[in-house]
């Protein structure tokens, strides 16, 4: 049925205009992952930046969501001492290298992820609970030309992010 002339461009891949994480990471493990940034924002590897990077990586395999407050909160069972200037500057270097993703609620909150589906890609968020996971569909690259064409925008990247209820939150709310 689908084997026309059309048939290949249906069933083409969509992520190819859009910059994969800039390391190449996608499959590359978290641990390795968090080592490398952090060793390549500081030269000093410094108590609490080892402790931060721990946390990361327990949450990243987690694939959890988290506030910053959440972090802090969570170093601080092990290491009261911990400035929160620290831990608020790790992550948003962390953001800037693309290592962490940041999903902003419409509460006003922003929460982050380490994502295991390192290049691109979108989120569906829990506005409840705050539950993130990765989507790996896109837009069609045509249509999102067509749209900036229409502006007179050459467009450069996008992000697209899907709220809703989680299943938990959904059961909950009965
Ligand atoms: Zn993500
Ligand atoms: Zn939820
Ligand atoms: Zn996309």
């Amino acid at each position: 049925m689908t084997s026309g002339p059309h048939a290949k461009k249906i069933g083409r891949r969509q992520e190819s205009r859009y910059p994969l994480d800039p390391r190449g990471y996608r499959l590359m493990d978290i641990e390795k992952r968090i080592s490398e940034a952090f060793r390549e924002f500081s030269e000093r590897s410094t108590q609490p930046r080892q402790d931060i990077a721990r946390s990361l990586v327990r949450l990243g395999k987690s694939g959890t969501a988290f506030s910053a407050e959440d972090l802090l909160k969570r170093l601080h069972r092990s290491n009261p001492r911990i400035g929160r200037a620290t831990v608020y500057r790790s992550i948003e270097k962390l953001v800037r290298m693309k290592v962490l993703d940041r999903i902003d609620f419409t509460d006003g909150t922003h929460y982050f992820r380490l994502c295991g589906s390192g290049g691109h890609h979108h989120h569906l968020a829990c506005t409840n609970c705050h539950r993130v996971v990765d989507l790996t569909f896109c837009l069609d690259e045509d249509q999102i030309a067509a749209i900036g064409r229409q502006e007179s925008f050459s467009i450069e990247d996008h992000a697209i992010t899907l709220y809703g209820l989680c299943k938990d939150c959904r059961a909950n709310s009965r």
